[in-house]
């Protein structure tokens, strides 16, 4: 049993001012596999007053300390990276496979990223006598989901270190171990007390202590589009800048042209990835209505070839959902398809066969004949739930891809690149992929609409986490 007992506050292991604690549950199996501490908002006062303190003097570090700080943390992290996949496979039951390829290495990823950008980042700008200075906003509060937990905690702690930012982070109550684990290495790594610090906790309680607090210039939260909504309006009290990565519905547009064995097959299996919980996920499939058969068929056989179950073991592509919330949630969703007619290929209601029969094991499940209007076409499933709509030309494509209250991604598939990048100009989405390229780093990472606002990952996280000075008269 792990016990996540005590915050980590001003460089040091702090007891809470209660002694309430929330189980952890491992989602394979739904047994408890350990105990956090829920944080106060006396916690998250104590948590606000050591990062102001630091503030004070980290704001004014220099370039070169802080690069430093982050090639130290890095260092840090390449040691215990095995360390960092297992426990994430433990917390919320991304395959082994999985959590070591790509959920892990994210996290060393975004502080690579941050300390090449830094290295070169220019922090004002000289227009005449003038000098527009970009200065550290602050403290900056931070909220992450449990999905990528790793990830969404680095790309948003890595630029602020690199901006001269201090802060205080609450991680996923659902999975905070690898958040635990981060949090020794920040300590290994020797960042200054008081620039990092953690108040493990509740939305309802952490979370809406730091949205509203006084002391807190800035919240970076990344969640559900309805916690987005909610920290923008405790944080409208006191004016501070909220910085948004929240849901997503996003289409994938296959035009005529595409090569529908490989690319059917391929996107399929890419939204059965992390059980589907990812905000991105390209979660509706746009085909001609006259390759709606074809396009069918190709992604119920592909996804009848995942192998569920048990995320340690080695072949496993599809571990549990990761909570029992969501895993009612994404049956719920998948009955509501049924009921309202879609055709189903692949999957269902109910478990797997062979998987543990306590654990939030879902089947992988291919909708065809999705209409625009049905739920499983406008609701963020966050599973792994694929659903097929048909189009009559490119123009309507682009429409039924417009038509979502959401804009994070999108994806274009065509022979052609010249009518794909066509394509992707219309999208009204912060991120657009042809012809299943490869996801960069260092490209900004963000949405429109009730997506979010902001911009993570790469130079573009900086600007979020900076404020604007103009000094008249400074090259006088
Ligand atoms: P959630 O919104 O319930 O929880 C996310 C975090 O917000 C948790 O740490 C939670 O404790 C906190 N929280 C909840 N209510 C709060 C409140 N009122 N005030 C302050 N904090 C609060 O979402 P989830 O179930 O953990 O994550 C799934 C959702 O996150 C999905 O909708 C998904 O699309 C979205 N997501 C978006 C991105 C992105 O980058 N755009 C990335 C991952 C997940």
């Amino acid at each position: 049993m792990r016990q996540l007992d005590k915050h980590y506050i001003g460089g040091e292991w702090v007891a809470s001012s209660a002694n309430n604690r929330l189980d952890v549950i491992n989602p394979a199996t739904a047994k408890v596999s350990g105990q956090m501490i829920l944080g106060t908002e006396a916690d998250v006062d104590k948590a606000v007053a050591a990062a102001q303190g630091a503030f004070e003097t980290f704001a004014f570090v220099s370039r070169e300390d802080r690069i430093e700080i982050l090639q130290n943390l890095i260092a840090e992290y390449q040691k215990r990276m095995p360390e960092m996949a297992a426990i994430i496979t433990e917390e919320m039951g991304a395959p082994t496979k999985l959590a070591n390829g790509a959920h892990a290495p994210s996290g060393i990823g975004h502080l690579m990223t941050a300390l090449k950008v830094l290295e070169n980042y220019s922090f004002h700008e000289d227009r005449g006598p003038t000098r527009i200075m970009k200065e550290p906003i602050g403290v900056v509060g931070m909220i992450t989901p449990w999905n990528w937990p790793i990830n969404q905690i680095a790309c948003k702690v890595a630029p602020a270190i690199a901006t001269g930012c201090t802060m205080i982070l609450k991680p996923s109550e659902v999975a905070p171990y690898s958040c635990q684990l981060f949090t020794e290495m920040v300590h290994a790594a020797g960042v200054p007390a008081g620039v990092y610090n953690v108040v493990y906790g509740e939305g309802m309680t952490v979370g809406e202590a730091l949205s509203g607090h006084e002391g807190v210039d800035m919240m970076s939260v990344t969640g559900s589009t309805r916690m987005g909504a909610a920290v923008q309006a405790n944080a409208a009290k006191t004016i501070k800048r909220v910085a948004q990565e929240l849901g997503g519905k996003s289409a994938n547009i296959l035009l005529d042209d595409a090569d529908f064995e490989t690319v059917v097959t391929r996107e399929t299996l890419n939204a059965m990835r992390n059980t589907g919980q990812t905000c991105t996920l390209l979660s509706r499939m746009l085909v001609p209505h006259d390759r709606m058969d074809e396009a069918a068929e190709i992604a119920g056989r592909a996804a009848k070839t995942v192998v569920t179950g048990d995320p340690t073991s080695e072949d496993t592509y599809m571990g549990p959902i990761a909570h029992g919330a969501q895993f009612e949630k994404v049956g719920m969703l998948v009955q509501k398809g049924i009921d309202e007619g879609a055709r189903l290929m692949a999957g269902g209601v109910g478990r797997p066969d062979g998987v543990d029969p306590n654990g939030y094991f879902v089947k992988p499940t291919v909708f065809a004949n999705v209409t625009p209007d049905m739920t499983l076409a406008r609701e963020e499933v966050f599973g792994p739930v694929l659903s097929i709509i048909g189009y009559k030309d490119e123009a309507e494509a682009i429409r039924i891809a417009n038509d979502s209250e959401y804009g994070l991604s999108g994806a274009v598939q065509s022979a052609s690149v010249e009518r794909a990048q066509k394509v992707a100009a219309k999208l009204r989405t912060g991120m657009v992929t042809i012809n299943g390229a490869a996801g960069d780093l260092s490209a900004p990472f963000g949405g429109y609409k009730q997506s979010g606002n902001g911009r993570e990952w790469g130079d573009h996280a900086f600007a979020d986490f900076l404020e604007i000075k103009s000094v008249m008269g400074f090259n006088a």
